[in-house]
């Protein structure tokens, strides 16, 4: 970070907290006027305007903003973020809406009532996916009685207090923390910081997924707590093991949980100690007694596990993103072939693979390549018997490419 960055993450805070007392729509409606190719975007379904195509700033701090067409039209609310590339986030294509804490009511509950079913199967999920749900920068998530939110751009933060009141009165959680840590806060000259914003969170919690529990870690476990965007998967997972398993970087276990169920041996294999000891107080807590933990580079070992000729019924392979951005793309894409060549490699006949990316910049289309690169020096008959992606909390939308990132296949060896 620049010192520059830095002076102007102070401001940005003080100018976060004022929008926590102030009334959030400003007096005179602050405008921004945007270029036809900004224009265009709007309407082909993508809720960003970009700082080169923002042709009038707005003149104010961060928060909703009208924005207009080069002629004067009005277009619709958006978020405003001074410093940041994205400028506007659209919120609502009426010129006459009031972004107020009605609003904001209104469009979380909306966002709540598309989860309703999952309450039958878990404990834990995802109740706003950002842009996905109309709410730009926004993640909030439930574990149990508890809420984790993360607020990720100026606009965003402006809204601060009526987002926690509204989620207060849809949910009534027993607290709410910000997970306002991630980097790309940074980028919007907001702080970086884990804050209580309602109530009491505790350290652990424990969720229930398809009958098994395992503990999150909302104030310092991965992303907010634990990988909620797998669950579906991890579900699969459960339902077509069987003999031998093995699940590669398996974190805190769940899919080694599932697998657990119908395999008769899990192997569990991950490079972090102290995942491995979270995964076997998991195990412990569903009395599940027959999953192996074995700490190492998940590369170095399948290779070894390929020369001692070992066989598995079925594998899991839900590493990390490999490629964090577009340049790390094509040494990303070796490490994917190569893992999954490997897993293939492993199978016994018969077996069963579901492999994963959470790589945003590997497409869908990518992957596939990858695995039939990786099938085509296998030297085994791979099906490809499913493809997966993201579960009904995390809506991937077709014209907001960003908000889908994780990809999956469920393959087969049929010799
Ligand atoms: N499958 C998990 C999420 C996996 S997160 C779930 O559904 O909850 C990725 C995991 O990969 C992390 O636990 C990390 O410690 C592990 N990891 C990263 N690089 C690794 C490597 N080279 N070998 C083994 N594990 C690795």
């Amino acid at each position: 970070m620049t010192p520059s960055q830095k002076g102007a993450k102070n401001t940005q805070v003080e100018t976060s907290l004022q929008g926590a007392v102030d009334s959030p729509t400003p007096v005179a409606s602050p405008r921004a006027l945007v270029s036809p190719k900004g224009a265009r975007r709007w309407a082909s379904g993508h809720p960003w305007i970009y700082r080169s195509d923002v042709v009038k700033r707005p003149d104010v701090h961060a928060g909703a903003v009208l924005v207009e067409n080069a002629a004067g039209a009005p277009l619709g609310w958006a978020l405003w973020s001074p410093r940041s590339e994205i400028s506007l986030r659209l919120l609502d294509r009426s010129p006459n809406a009031q972004i107020d804490a009605r609003w904001w009511r209104a469009r979380l509950e909306g966002a709540i009532a598309r989860r309703g079913a999952l309450k039958d199967v878990a404990s834990a999920f995802r109740l706003v996916h950002g842009e996905a749900d109309g709410c730009p920068s926004l993640v909030c998530d439930r574990y149990d009685r508890w809420l984790v939110v993360q607020l990720l751009s100026a606009g965003i933060e402006r809204f601060r207090r009526e987002i926690v009141e509204s989620l207060l009165a849809l949910v009534q959680p027993e607290g709410i923390l910000a997970r306002n840590d991630v980097p790309v806060r940074a980028k919007e000259g907001l702080a970086r910081e884990t804050v209580l914003l309602a109530g009491d969170v505790p350290r652990e919690i424990e969720v229930i997924e398809y009958g098994l529990r395992y503990l999150a870690a909302p104030w310092d476990g991965q992303k907010t707590g634990a990988f909620l965007d797998q669950r579906e998967n991890r579900a699969l997972a459960g339902a077509i093991a069987r003999g031998r398993a093995l699940d590669c970087f398996s974190y805190h276990g769940s899919f080694a949980l599932h697998l657990a169920r119908q395999a008769a041996s899990v192997t569990a294999l991950d490079a972090s100690a102290p995942a491995l000891a979270r995964a076997r107080e998991n195990a412990a807590r569903n009395a599940i007694r027959n999953i192996e933990f074995i700490e190492a580079d998940a590369f170095e070992w399948l290779r070894a596990a390929e020369r001692r000729r070992e066989r598995f019924d079925t594998i899991v392979l839900d590493p990390p993103a490999f490629a964090k951005t577009r340049d790390a793309l094509s040494s990303a894409l070796r490490g994917y072939k190569e893992i999954n060549l490997r897993a293939m490699r492993l199978l016994a006949p018969g077996g069963m693979l579901f492999t994963a990316s959470c790589s945003y910049h590997l497409t869908k289309a990518l992957f596939l390549e990858v695995l039939e690169a990786a099938a085509a020096d296998s030297g085994r008959r791979i099906a490809l018997r499913e493809m997966r992606g993201q579960p009904l909390d995390h809506p991937e939308v077709l014209t907001i490419p960003e908000t889908g990132y994780i990809k999956g296949a469920l393959l087969e060896a049929l010799d």
